[in-house]
């Protein structure tokens, strides 16, 4: 796909990089030689994944949520600190609720709003100066399925990512002519805690068992599969690639042909 250490001498942020997806990203970004800073809640899976890395590349790890535009402001300027400015961000940290819409409360709008868009926009007005100074950057937005169609249940999830591809494709014109792309990814059902959640969730309102609501995820994939968090990664990754530069704007569905545009 590219030259080994192709991105050597970058700094990559990664939100919500200690497991799942974003981990998946941070593995496939080091392999490729940038150094990280992996932001998150958990501080004990932030350690575990630096133990892991430390060998390939230099890495950073801060607690913060990145709906807190304090915290965000604080751990951007630590790992600024620490790894010099920022060439690459991942937005990924994000979480799922459900709910029948009659059941939706304001608090859980909020909730949803605020992890999956707010903390999207908070990180990137943390790096957009210094990208554009810089002459490059990378920013690729986790986004989902549901940024880009309908799903019953999840109206504040689907609203925010709706959103998110918003800001993608807004902050992709306005940047055109400044080296930085700005993209999204759009995973379908991917292999991870936030799919065992949604099928744990199932099981206890349907009364069926974990493999029958397993196996209803994954038929919503035409492949009849669930995705792996290392397919969205690679994706990611090469997003990020030099040779990436002129696909800005775009929001890539990485989901076995559910959703084409
Ligand atoms: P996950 O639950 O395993 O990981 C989510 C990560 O985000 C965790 O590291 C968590 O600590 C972090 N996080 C959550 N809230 C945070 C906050 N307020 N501040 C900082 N960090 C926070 O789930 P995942 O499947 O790896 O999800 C990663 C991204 O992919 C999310 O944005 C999710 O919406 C998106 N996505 C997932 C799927 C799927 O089926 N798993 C599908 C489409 C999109």
């Amino acid at each position: 796909m590219a030259d080994a250490k192709i991105l050597e001498g970058r700094h990559a942020v990664v939100t919500g990089g200690g497991r799942g997806i974003g981990a998946a990203i941070a593995e496939e970004l080091a392999a490729l030689g940038a150094d990280l800073t992996l932001i998150s809640r958990d501080r004990a899976v932030l350690e575990d994944r630096r133990a892991a890395l430390a060998a390939k590349v230099k890495i950073s790890i801060e607690t913060a949520d990145v709906s807190d535009a304090d915290a965000v402001a604080a751990a951007f300027k630590t790992a600024e600190n620490r790894l010099g400015p920022v060439h690459i961000l991942i937005n990924n940290a994000g979480a799922a609720r459900s709910a029948p819409f009659e059941k939706l409360d304001l608090a859980h709008w909020n909730a949803m709003l605020a992890v999956n868009l707010t903390g999207s926009y908070l990180c990137c007005r943390a790096v957009v100066p210094g990208m554009k100074h810089a002459g490059w950057g990378r920013i690729v937005n986790v986004a989902s399925t549901a940024g880009l169609i309908g799903y019953r249940y999840i109206a504040a999830y689907a609203a925010a990512k709706h959103g998110v591809i918003g800001l993608t494709r807004a902050l992709a014109l306005e940047l055109a002519q400044t080296g930085v792309t700005v993209n999204a990814v759009c995973p379908g059902y991917t292999d991870t805690d936030m799919v065992k959640s949604a099928v744990d969730n199932i099981a206890a309102k349907t009364g069926r068992s974990a493999a029958e609501a397993r196996a209803e995820l994954a038929r919503a994939n035409p492949q009849g599969r669930l995705i792996a968090p290392e397919e969205v990664a690679q994706t990611v990754a090469w997003l990020c690639l030099p040779a990436s530069a002129a696909i800005t704007g775009q929001a890539i569905p990485i989901a076995g042909g559910e959703v084409m545009s």
